[in-house]
């Protein structure tokens, strides 16, 4: 059996609705799909979920929802329009946004995780009917009463371990095609949560790992993943076959979108492999994540990098003899709730790495005042706006010179690197960098781990 997960671009329009059923009935495996609210039509257009949020909004700005919540059945209503579904389903649609936007804004995060929960929902009931309507048995499965539950955050919520058996519970022998909404789930007091932007591919992992499926099939708007993102390299012609799941966590952290970064654990955790796919070109068979693979010794898989990082280095002369100092400047990371991302060290000094997105600018001086009180360090500096450039291959481990080659292309460019950090595993390494030298960086990595054969 397998579970495949269409993406936004996917469920945009009619059209696009038409090539997913197509898929899904090309193979009699394919027996759980799960759903993405309808995303972009083309550049300028807006997801669902953006509209919904735009309606949340104004909702909870007690403004008037009228044309925001128009927005949003138009977009229904043209797929069904399209589909020729008839207007009972844009009723039943209507109905659920305004019953949705009637529940309780007390608590606003659970108020707007409803509301972006609306796009999914409906996505997957509408797809149903068009399944049904070729004939096709095939039924809708609401994540509240099949076993998804969720906890923590709005807007950032993670599974609770029992879902897995519940999941599997509910699916141990269904008949036909289930559509399933990705994106969100319930927590135990009923209300609705939902995974971080692009969770529905988290929920496909999910259900593949629940149901012990042969392959999980993410099916979007690319033929592979790339070694090397294609806005920004857009020469790169040659996608990736195959990979495993810690080249694409690596990757994925450091940015490639095509997968959300969150969506492995679960099909590592069931060894369940990964299938990225083309809806529009379903015959190519897209890019494999695995566990293992057969590497060529010295070869690089992937490149990426990730811009908005600060950089709060601490220098203590013979900080090697001071026992317990990192461990007393990650306590008060702790205590005033502070993600740290990285923290490279040298003899005397410590880097940490934090996102800048993550920390109010208040809270980073006050995590900096409280490391220059509580302990005496010679000086703290910050500096923002640092980049990192991501080179990852299973490839790489034990062979020399790897590193030589990216420092060399970046000497080249004129990029300084002013942080190196490589992991024991040695699938991967770190180079810091400017932001603003980002794109070059990737671009003269490219050039030297992959455009050699043209040179
Ligand atoms: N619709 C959600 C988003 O736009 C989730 C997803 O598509 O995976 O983020």
């Amino acid at each position: 059996m397998k579970v495949c997960k269409f993406g936004g671009t996917s469920m945009a329009d009619a059209g696009q609705i038409s090539k997913v059923m197509d898929i899904v009935l090309a193979d009699p495996a394919r027996r759980m799909v799960v759903v993405s609210a309808p995303g972009k039509r083309n550049k300028g257009d807006t997801k669902v979920t953006d509209l919904l949020i735009a309606l949340a909004e104004a909702a909870l700005a007690k403004k008037d929802t009228t044309k925001p919540l128009k927005a949003v059945i138009d977009r229904y209503a043209a797929i069904a329009e399209g589909l020729d579904l008839g207007n009972e389903i844009v009723a039943e649609i209507r109905k659920d946004l305004k019953d949705r936007l009637a529940s309780s804004k007390k608590d606003e995060g659970v108020f707007m995780d409803t509301m972006k929960a609306a796009g999914e929902d409906n996505s997957a009931k509408i797809t149903a009917v068009a399944f049904r309507k070729r004939g096709v048995k095939c039924r809708y499965a609401n994540p509240g009463d099949t076993g998804m539950i969720l906890e923590g955050e709005s807007g950032n919520a993670t599974l609770v371990e029992e879902s897995y058996r519940k999941l599997a519970r509910t699916f141990a022998d269904f008949e036909g095609i289930v559509v399933y909404p990705g994106f969100f789930g319930h927590r135990k007091d009923g209300t609705v949560a939902t995974f971080p932007r692009g969770g529905s591919d988290i929920t496909g992992s999910i259900l593949a790992a629940a149901l012990r499926a042969d392959v999980y099939e993410n099916f979007t708007d690319v033929d592979n993943v790339y070694p090397v993102d294609p806005r920004i390299v857009p020469e790169v012609d040659e996608g990736i076959d195959t990979m495993t799941y810690r080249e694409m966590r690596e990757l994925a952290y450091a940015g490639f979108g095509v997968f959300n970064d969150e969506a492995i654990a679960p099909a590592v955790q069931g060894r369940i492999p990964i299938n990225v796919r083309n809806t529009n070109r379903p015959s190519e068979p897209g890019t494999m994540i695995v566990q293992s693979r057969r590497v060529m010794p010295g070869t690089v898989t992937g490149i990426a990098c990730a811009n908005g990082f600060a950089n709060i280095i601490i220098d203590k002369f013979l900080m090697n003899r001071k026992i317990g100092f990192t461990r007393r400047v990650l306590d008060i990371l702790e205590e005033e709730g502070v993600a740290y991302e990285h923290i490279p060290s040298g003899i005397d000094s410590i880097s940490v790495l934090i996102k800048e997105a993550g920390v109010p600018l208040a809270k980073e001086k006050k995590v900096v005042a409280r490391i220059k009180r509580e302990l005496q360090p010679d000086s703290v500096l910050v500096t923002h706006d640092y980049g990192i450039v991501m080179v990852v291959g299973e490839g790489m481990a034990f062979s020399a010179g790897m590193l030589a080659k990216a420092t060399g292309a970046l000497a080249e460019h004129g990029i300084n690197i002013s942080m190196v950090n490589q992991g024991a595993s040695e699938i991967s390494f770190m180079l810091g960098i400017k932001s603003e030298d980002c794109i070059s960086a990737v671009r003269a990595l490219y050039n030297a781990f992959f455009n050699h054969h043209r040179q």
